[in-house]
């Protein structure tokens, strides 16, 4: 409702786009951009004039977007009826994206060397960090890319190498809780590193994770509850000829 109104007390200049300026230009007059992004001061003892309105309603609009309320605001945007849709997903992309994912960024880049066993590099043009985490020796990759009309829409994380695990979690962590990229990646190799140490060693291969496919052991021998990997079990059977478990000897 308060996204609503100060939607529609924007200068002008914010939502008019020059249609003859190729679209990969596209850009906010520079005064314009400034409303978004200077602090106000907020003088309620005076009628406000029209045009400290406008650049009030600018700023409500970049807080709205780029604090903790990001996740309703988007939620707002969501529901905007078909023409007001586009002109406030550009809105976002040239007033709030470019500062927000730079601070984020940046906040990588100041503490990227703080993780052990984790090379960070961040790629600045395509809004991008790609994570490489060392779990048990063996590389395991996150990539994050905040998106062109970031917040408005969620981040994409891709994973490769490493146990099976779910990344779902680290999405609504950026996506609905304004979490900073740096803690979802902190957080992401934490919590594999939990779900390895906690994993029971392979009775074949002696490791945790398997050491071509980087998997954790998930065959289970319900005699003597003991886990091996489906590759390693597999090859037990082939070279005894048996379907037998290794340690108990009973069948499989
Ligand atoms: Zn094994
Ligand atoms: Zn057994």
């Amino acid at each position: 409702m308060a996204l609503s109104n100060s939607m529609r007390l924007l200068p002008e200049a914010a939502l008019a786009r020059d249609a003859a300026r190729d679209p990969a230009r596209d850009a906010l007059p520079a005064d314009v951009l400034q409303m978004f992004l200077t602090e106000h001061e907020c003088r309620f003892e005076e009628p406000p004039s029209p045009s400290h309105l406008s650049s009030l309603s600018c700023r409500v609009f970049y807080l709205a977007f780029s604090g903790l309320t990001s996740g309703a605001a988007r939620g707002w945007a969501g529901g905007l009826p078909g023409r007001a849709a586009p002109a406030l997903a550009r809105l976002v992309r040239l007033a709030v994206t470019p500062s927000v994912v730079k601070k984020q960024l940046m906040n990588v880049q100041k503490h990227a060397d703080s993780l052990d066993e984790t090379e960070i590099s961040i790629l600045w043009s395509s809004n991008e960090v790609l994570v490489r985490h060392l779990l048990d020796e063996r590389p395991v990759e996150l990539a994050v890319r905040l998106a062109r009309d970031h917040p408005l829409s969620p981040p994409q994380l891709t994973t490769s190498g490493g146990p099976a695990h779910n990344t779902q979690w680290v999405t609504v962590y950026l996506a609905y809780q304004n979490g900073r990229v740096f803690d979802a990646i902190r957080m992401w190799t934490e919590a594999l590193e939990r779900k390895v140490s906690a994993a029971p060693v392979c009775y074949i291969c002696y490791c945790r994770l398997h050491p071509a496919c980087g998997q954790l052991p998930r065959l289970t021998c319900h005699q003597c509850n003991n886990k091996f990997h489906t590759d390693c079990i597999h090859k037990w059977f082939a070279s005894s000829h048996k379907s037998n478990c290794p340690l108990c000897r009973s069948t499989f």
